[in-house]
């Protein structure tokens, strides 16, 4: 019985090596450029956004923004006042 634990235990952690290099804190929250919450989006050092309009489910502001290694460049903030 023991053996079958240690066996699971063997199969997550090679699961989470392939997954994210054994890094699996390097996935990271979207903070909204708006209010600085936390969005609905986690990227990791890897993703690319690219013209990617991100909806705030705190403040429900649409942003536009680009995102390479985590970092948020926001495009074009979307004119509220007409
Ligand atoms: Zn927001």
């Amino acid at each position: 019985m023991a053996a079958v634990f240690c066996l699971v235990f063997v199969i997550i952690v090679l699961y989470k090596g392939f997954c994210g290099g054994g890094e699996i804190e390097q996935i990271e929250w979207l903070l909204c450029p708006v209010c600085g919450r936390k969005t609905r989006i986690k990227v990791c050092v890897e993703t690319v956004l690219v013209n990617f309009l991100l909806l705030c489910p705190k403040c429900n502001e649409e942003t536009l923004i680009d995102v390479q290694k985590q970092v948020v460049s926001v495009i074009n903030k979307p004119d509220t006042a007409i």
